[in-house]
């Protein structure tokens, strides 16, 4: 007999990119962190936290984080549901709503961790392949119908979006849940938080790990109405935002300024980095993320990724079907990005 579950034996494990140690001196633009620091004011909140507090168990809806959120983003506290990362909300959106054959859909490709926890749950997994140059298969998502519609927006690793009237329309088609993961809204053009008021169906996912330089905090939050969130507290762990978490990532919150200015130099970046792999004769798809996906003149992206990591800088490469032809790059800085041209310089 298997200690595991049926699905567990079947399933592979979610593959995190790679994280070098911290003594590795490596140019690292494979896993879409911020490549600048995070705010002074979250630091200095980091410096002064007060030790005796982790006597006690922190605040289990982590509400001063909440509180602090909801008044960024112009919604009612009560809407707010803290995670240990956005990930955590994943995992309780899958735990509350997936399992015995529940149907769970979602465009290819995409974050590969809606299927790690659907295969968990033991979900029906019905994948629709993007578009022509990534569009939303809106009909298609709305006709599979599922329990659960997860989409990443802008979409990791492509990069692309989808604007609001389609999200709209989808929510509307919908009897489930769609859950538009915003992981990367802080580098883009617009997000979904309108939908909110208007569809008691829909959840907003936001993380701090990427926009405000947090990805080692494990914070991230999702904003739906209280119909929603009440099904999904009952699948979260008790404590699962430590109180560490919660005071820096208030700070964090507080500091819109900073995040905003970083976020703008990323973007202009892209832009620029865009242009000049285009000048090397990639395709680069439009992004409204803090990456590229872009496609190496010759296809071969494999060989491109093991040549550039010789020179000690990190790219992302997906074997998968859409994905092997491609590589996925981090925005960093402008040394960082100037360092990687030059290596494709002499790879070309
Ligand atoms: C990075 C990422 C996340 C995970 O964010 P965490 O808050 O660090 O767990 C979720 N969704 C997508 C699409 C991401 O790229």
């Amino acid at each position: 007999m298997s200690i595991f579950r049926k699905n567990i034996e079947r399933m592979t494990a979610y593959v995190p990119g790679e994280q070098p140690g911290a003594d590795e001196k490596v140019i690292k633009l494979n896993t879409n962190e911020n490549p600048y620091p995070p705010s002074p004011k979250a630091l200095a909140a980091l410096r002064e936290f007060d030790g005796e507090a982790l006597r006690l168990y922190p605040d289990p809806m982590a509400r001063r984080f909440c509180q602090a959120a909801a008044k960024v983003l112009d919604v009612p506290a009560e809407w707010i549901l803290p995670g240990n990362g956005s990930d955590d909300l994943i995992m309780m959106i899958s735990r509350a709503a997936l399992g015995s054959g529940r149907k769970v859909v979602y465009p290819t490709p995409t974050f590969e961790f809606y299927r790690t926890e659907a295969e968990i749950d033991g979900a029906r997994i019905v994948e629709i392949p993007f578009g022509e140059d990534y569009a939303l298969p809106l009909d298609a998502i709305a006709e599979a119908n599922g329990a659960v519609t997860f989409l990443a927006n802008p979409n990791s690793p492509t990069g692309t979006y989808a604007p609001n009237e389609q999200l709209d329309e989808l929510a509307g088609r919908l009897d489930g849940l769609l859950v538009i993961d915003e992981a990367y809204a802080d580098f883009a053009a617009n997000n979904a938080l309108e939908l909110i008021a208007r569809h008691d169906n829909v959840i907003v996912l936001r993380t701090l790990s990427k926009g405000y330089s947090l990805a080692g905090l494990r914070l991230g939050f999702g904003i739906a109405q209280p119909v929603v969130l009440d099904g999904l507290v009952k699948t979260k762990a008790i404590y699962n935002v430590d109180a560490l978490a919660c005071a820096v990532g208030t700070a964090a919150m507080e500091d819109q300024a900073h995040k905003n200015a970083n976020a703008d130099k990323i973007k202009a970046s892209r832009t620029s980095l865009t242009s000049e792999l285009e000048s090397l004769g990639y395709h680069v798809w439009p992004s409204q993320a803090n990456f590229i996906l872009a496609r190496p003149p010759a296809g071969d992206a494999k060989r491109v990724s093991q040549s550039l990591k010789t020179d000690g800088i990190l790219v992302r490469y997906f074997k998968g079907p859409q994905l092997a032809d491609k590589l996925r790059i981090t925005i960093g800085t402008q040394e960082q990005n100037d360092a990687l041209l030059a290596s494709l310089r002499e790879l070309n």
